[in-house]
């Protein structure tokens, strides 16, 4: 796909993360790969003005080119393409229930079998660090090795996947499990969790690519 279809992609899924209520504020940024680097929604322009010039090429080694300024958060985004080299596509948003856990400084338990749309059985939340650090960057590459899907301590959600589509829809998804978790936590009771076994089984039915997503809407 050429640069221009994959800006509008990006623009695209900006708004549609705004539409499922994953956005908070003008916080949130999206990013593809593309060539040696990625292309990645810019700083400081809300997503209903953003045209296809405005998302900024940002290369491998963080330089990014002139006149443009990519989104305070580049680093991590650099992080999870180098993490995880078959994965083209990143969300990264300040969801309310998603961010609501992550103050909690805690995984997500498998409380559901949905969980398995990471790619494995629980999601984990990485600690604490200042936004747009390199120390933030760094969590995040270790984070993200082991889930598509992870929290950032005291801040928000990012999820991967090889598009942008796929990358959303987990996004979608953890934010409506976080809903449920809090609600859990909520009651006071222990909350019951699944197996490793019973994990295990999801996990083998939804390693076909794409097959939760069918599932989904079944
Ligand atoms: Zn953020």
């Amino acid at each position: 796909m050429n640069r221009t279809a994959l800006a509008r992609q990006i623009i695209d899924t900006c708004l549609e993360m705004t539409r499922l209520g994953l956005n908070q504020g003008t916080a949130g940024n999206v990013s593809v790969r593309y060539q040696n680097g990625m292309l990645i929604t810019p700083t400081g322009t809300p997503y209903e003005k953003m045209t296809e010039d405005d998302i900024v090429y940002v290369d491998n080694n963080g330089q990014h080119e002139e006149g443009k300024l990519p989104s305070s958060e580049w680093q991590f985004h650099l992080a999870v393409y180098e993490a995880r080299p078959e994965l083209n596509a990143v969300v990264h948003n300040h969801a309310l229930n998603c961010a609501a856990v992550s103050i909690l400084e805690q995984d997500i338990p498998p409380i559901h079998y949905m969980i398995a749309c990471t790619g494995t059985d629980h999601i984990p939340c990485v600690p604490y660090a200042t936004f747009g650090t390199h120390q933030l960057a760094d969590y995040v590459r270790e984070g993200i090795a082991k889930s598509k899907a992870i929290l950032l301590a005291h801040h928000g959600l990012i999820t991967a996947d090889v598009s942008l589509d796929k990358a959303l829809s987990i996004a979608h998804e953890v934010e409506v499990i976080s809903d449920w978790y809090l609600k859990l936590l909520a009651t006071g009771k222990e909350i019951p969790l699944l197996s490793n076994e019973q994990m295990a089984v999801v996990l083998e039915k939804f390693k076909s690519y794409g097959s939760w997503v069918e599932e989904k809407q079944e």
